[in-house]
This record gives C-alpha cells, structure tokens and sequence, in this order.
C-alpha cells in the first residue's frame, strides 16, 4: 500500500528536524512492506481533501511561522475537510499552534490559524524549555508515555472539553499550568514535542501510521507487525529518564 503524505511548509516548519519524523514514518512504514509517498506542500500549493492520509506540519519559530500563516489559513477548509473526511494530522509545536485558531507571537502578531484543534495560543516571556513525559491514552484503557523535549513560548489553552494528548508527568505541556500537554481530535494530533519525537516513541509512530492506513483503505486501523524496537525503547527510557530529573 502507498501511504500518501502532505508534508506543509518544510522549509519553513522545519526546527529541531522535525523533519526526522518522517523519516521514522518511511521506515517503519517500508518494514511492513508499505511505502510512503510524501508531497511536499509549500506556499500556494494546493490542498486536495481525500488525496492524502496525513498531513505533517513541524515547528518553527515566530518568524517562520509569520512567513506561512496567512498562506496556511487559505487552506483552511480544505484541511478541516480532509480531516472531517478522516485524514491523520501530525502537527508538532509552530505547527500545532497553527492548527488551532489563531497564535499571538511573542512580538504582539496575530497570526490566523486553520481552526481545526480547539484551542489558542498566546506567546508569553518565560521560554518553556527542557524534557517533557506524557501519560497518554490514546485507546481506553491502553496507557502508553511520551518523552521529549519541548521549547516554547506560547501558551496553548484548550476549549472547555477539548481532549488532550496527555497528562504531564514532567515539564511544562501546553501552558505550565494545566497539566495537559497537546491536543487531540479523531485522527489529529498536535504536540509541543519536537525533532526525536517518534524516534523516541515508535508507538505513536504506529498509531498514526495506522490511522493513515485507515484513511486509505476506507476501513479499521490495522493492527501493524510488531517490529524489534529495542535501540527506540532505550532512546525512550534516557529521555523519560531525564525528564523526571529536572
Ligand atoms: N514560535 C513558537 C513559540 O515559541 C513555536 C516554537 C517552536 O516551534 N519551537 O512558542
């Protein structure tokens, strides 16, 4: 099966090689004998809902963000369509702040967002810098963790009865208050974790690939071969590690 990815803005969105995530993508994809097929999509390229499984947006810091936000809310509908249609979102930090409705950089700028997460973001002057775990539960009653590290300004508030990603065990998560870190909806997935994020954390990396597959084939997440994940269950246990220490 080709698994077809719309990669937005890389070379705006591309911070702490986010970009490595779909290189993790690739190849867990390839071991279970499906290719993934990522387009790049930058500014004034089109968005076709229903011509790709996932959607991936990296982080990037306000300035790069201010250069793609204006063109990133002209795809809005097209994005809420091809997420209503049941396309997987992977969005990490600049970008899952601008899947939301809308971020106030550090600077004062307003910059619109998709509006496809129920949440907004507002810049504030402490950085919230270090490791991060997360206790997620992505499937009731399947409890999994998420380590990695986070580096941002903004404060993310969720809406009333938005679910997050997970709880934080250790580090800042969405606003350093909450306890909360990310944002899920269906098959959307925004965090502030960056660069080693699947890496670190090869179940996320099967969960949305999964959902992709879902997407394509127009049935139920398979459930993928399991792979020898020893060398990304010792990356995760030296990460989780370190974020309990801080
Ligand atoms: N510019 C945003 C912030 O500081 C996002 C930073 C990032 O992607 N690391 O909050």
């Amino acid at each position: 099966m080709n698994i077809r990815v719309a990669h937005l803005y890389p070379d705006y969105l591309n911070i702490y090689a986010d970009r490595g995530n779909i290189a993790v993508l690739v190849a867990r994809a390839a071991w279970r004998g499906h290719e993934l097929d990522v387009t790049e999509v930058g500014i004034g390229g089109r968005i076709v809902p229903g011509a790709h499984d996932l959607y991936y947006l990296g982080g990037g810091q306000d300035r790069e963000q201010l250069l793609v936000a204006a063109d990133l809310a002209t795809k809005a509908e097209p994005l809420k369509a091809a997420a209503a249609g049941g396309a997987a979102f992977l969005a990490v930090c600049g970008g899952y702040q601008l899947l939301g409705r809308g971020y106030r950089g550090h600077h004062g700028d307003d910059m619109p967002g998709v509006g496809l997460l129920p949440l907004e973001t507002v810049a504030g002057d402490r950085r919230m810098i270090g490791n991060v775990l997360l206790e997620c539960e992505l499937e009731p009653g399947v409890r999994r963790t998420l380590a990695g590290f986070e580096n941002h300004a903004g404060r993310t508030r969720l809406d009333p009865g938005a679910e997050p990603l997970g709880r934080v065990v250790s580090g800042f998560g969405n606003d350093g208050e909450s306890g909360y870190e990310g944002c899920r909806v269906g098959r959307a997935i925004g965090t502030y974790l960056h660069g080693p994020l699947l890496p670190r954390n090869p179940w996320l990396a099967d969960w949305i690939l999964a959902q992709a597959l879902a997407h394509r084939t127009g049935g139920e997440p398979p459930e993928l071969a399991p792979l020898d994940d020893e060398l990304e269950a010792l990356a995760h246990a030296v990460s989780s590690a370190r974020a309990q220490r801080r």
